[in-house]
């Protein structure tokens, strides 16, 4: 049973480090961001009213995506366990995840920071969006969700340094190294994966 939360600038690799974080401690990866881009591109209400938040590289306001994320959590699959992936990004969304917690009687394992230079995201996602087209990874929009990361995002790392749980992890370099450094950070606060013992 493993409780995980995934921070870091945009273009940190959250999504790619999310998926096999996953697999690894056999939890389910929810990610707000993928929520909403399948919203968006099924036209549904939510992805109506999300998407001109997400095209200019703001936040989604608090009521709906905590509105989401209170729904997804209760979800029989994340009953054993779960990574969040870009949750939460702001205060508030901290005060919901920390009553949904208490309400269930769970508690958070530790939270993972990616730490990556702005500068080396900025051009990592100048080559995501030759690759894959991604409205928000324009230039311009670029930088700005880089400033709502600043501004909204980065002061909850203090929060959960607080507590005691931030787990700071260098993410440049190879994805094996990034998830290595991982799991190695995890395994010394006693969090391993739960067949690591037979690899
Ligand atoms: P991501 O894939 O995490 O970079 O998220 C893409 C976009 O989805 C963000 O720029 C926001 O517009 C929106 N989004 C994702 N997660 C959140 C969140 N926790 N709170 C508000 N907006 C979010």
């Amino acid at each position: 049973m493993t409780r995980l939360l995934l921070i870091g600038p945009p273009g940190a690799g959250k999504g790619t480090q999310a998926v096999r974080l996953a697999e690894l401690y056999a939890i389910p990866a929810i990610s707000t961001g993928d929520i909403f881009r399948s919203n968006v591109k099924n036209e549904t209400e939510l992805g109506t009213k999300a998407k001109a938040y997400m095209d200019a590289g703001d936040n989604v306001p608090d009521s709906l995506t905590n509105a989401l994320i209170r729904d997804r959590l209760e979800d029989a699959d994340c009953r054993e366990g779960f990574l969040l992936d870009g949750y939460p990004r702001t205060q508030d969304q901290v005060r919901e995840l920390d009553e949904f917690l208490a309400g269930h009687g769970f508690a958070l394992d530790a939270v993972v920071e990616l730490v990556a230079d702005p500068d080396v995201v900025v051009d990592r996602l100048r080559l995501r969006a030759a690759e894959q087209g991604r409205s928000d990874d324009d230039e311009a929009v670029v930088r700005h969700r880089l400033e709502v990361y600043r501004v909204q995002t980065e002061p909850l790392i203090d929060v959960y340094a607080g507590r005691g749980m931030l787990v700071e992890i260098d993410a440049i370099g190879p994805i094996d190294d990034v998830t290595e450094r991982i799991t190695t950070a995890l395994a010394e606060r006693g969090i391993s994966a739960p067949d690591s013992a037979t690899r």
